[in-house]
């Protein structure tokens, strides 16, 4: 799937700027342009490889805007013409998509990706999507409250919202602060090669992956995960029928975005190597493993031909705003507003709920 990525904010830009260069670097071509805006200058300075914008320097004149959400929602307001304008030139006739980057829970993303979204679903015809960075359980009653608001808004007005937990893909025993390179990489890795699945089909088989499966599985719902693991293959294919279900199996249950968020209305796997070691068997295995767990009708499925010595399964959930994982966020996020537990809510209810305030 051919993307512009737009990044706001420092979360935003970074992982913007990892995921063209981690396309870039492979040669994919998936990702067709990519722009960083933010309000604080030294975060854009700090970015080589994307165009970069400044926003807000009436108001706050690049220092940023702190962990004020409003304030960043209302400097993308104040600067949208100019911001549009910057964007028309990256989305072109190329892109079946654009994707929002933010960090959800701090201010100049948190308040400018809900308003830049609002408007670029009014000016293109192709869907815009969110990929938002979830705060992670240890940082803070504001991170979580603004990334609450955030996501009600931001979940309500892109075509759909990919998220990663800031707690997801850190590794044991480090700070979420200190892993953010390392979390990054592994985004950008994942979701690059998500992204770049839906692009190979030059000479290869018909059981390869397509962008119009992934744009279905991301449109089943509002918010959706991934995930994600890889294991060392064999030559032979038939001996690969094991590791194939047994890597799906570890990219859901352990491997996703958003730990534990399995219900979805739709899935996609995508297994990535060698077409030669990739097991017909154990892909179908695969499928009907991931019918079960997500308790879904709608899996699809494909190859993604990579040069590479592992297998990788990557799961896309589409539709995953039912999972127990995403009323545990909301809650966590209205008890940081209003000290409201509301835990006997259905979730879904949860996203038209007046305590967690919208922020447009
Ligand atoms: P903004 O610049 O005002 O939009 O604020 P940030 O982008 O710093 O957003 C703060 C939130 O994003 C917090 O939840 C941080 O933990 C998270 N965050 C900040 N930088 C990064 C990053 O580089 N990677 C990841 N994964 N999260 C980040």
């Amino acid at each position: 799937m051919k993307v512009a990525l737009i990044g706001v904010g420092q979360a935003g830009g970074s992982i913007t700027e990892r995921l063209a260069r981690f396309d870039a670097d492979a040669g994919y071509g998936a990702v067709v342009d990519a722009l960083a805006i933010n309000s604080a200058s030294a975060d854009l300075e700090s970015l080589s490889d994307v165009e970069t914008l400044l926003i807000g320097v009436d108001q706050v004149n690049g220092h940023g805007v702190g962990g004020d959400n409003e304030l960043g929602a209302e400097i993308m307001d104040a600067d949208i013409d100019q911001v549009l304008e910057v964007v028309d030139g990256g989305v072109s006739s190329r892109a079946d998509a654009v994707f929002v980057v933010a960090g959800l829970g701090g201010g100049t993303g948190s308040g400018g990706a809900p308003v830049l979204i609002t408007h670029l679903t009014r000016v293109y015809d192709v869907p815009v999507f969110a990929l938002g960075i979830v705060p992670g359980r240890n940082e803070g009653a504001l991170y979580q409250t603004n990334a609450g608001r955030s996501l009600k808004t931001i979940a309500r007005e892109a075509d759909a919202t990919l998220l990663v937990d800031n707690d997801a893909w850190h590794d044991q025993g480090e700070s979420v602060a200190d892993g953010f390179d390392r979390i990054n990489d592994k985004i950008a890795r994942r979701v690059g090669l998500l992204l770049a699945s839906g692009e190979a089909t030059a000479g290869v088989g018909e059981s390869v992956v397509d962008a119009s499966e992934l744009l279905n599985t991301l449109q089943a719902g509002n918010l959706a995960a991934l995930g994600y693991a890889e294991s060392v293959a064999s030559d032979d294919p038939a001996q690969n029928l094991q590791t194939i279900t047994s890597t799906t199996r570890k990219a859901v249950l352990t491997g996703t975005s958003l730990p534990d968020a399995t219900a979805a209305a739709s899935a996609l796997l995508v297994v990535a190597g060698r077409p030669d070691r990739i097991s017909r068997n154990g892909v179908e295995a695969a499928r009907t493993w991931l019918e079960e767990e997500t308790d879904s009708m709608q899996v699809r499925g494909g190859d993604f031909p990579r040069d590479a010595e592992e297998l990788s399964a990557l799961v896309l959930l589409g539709g995953i705003e039912r999972s127990d994982r995403i009323s545990s966020f909301v809650d966590r996020a209205r008890e940081a507003a209003t000290a409201d537990s509301g835990a006997d809510q259905d979730p879904v209810d949860q996203w038209a709920n007046d305590q967690l305030d919208d922020l447009l």
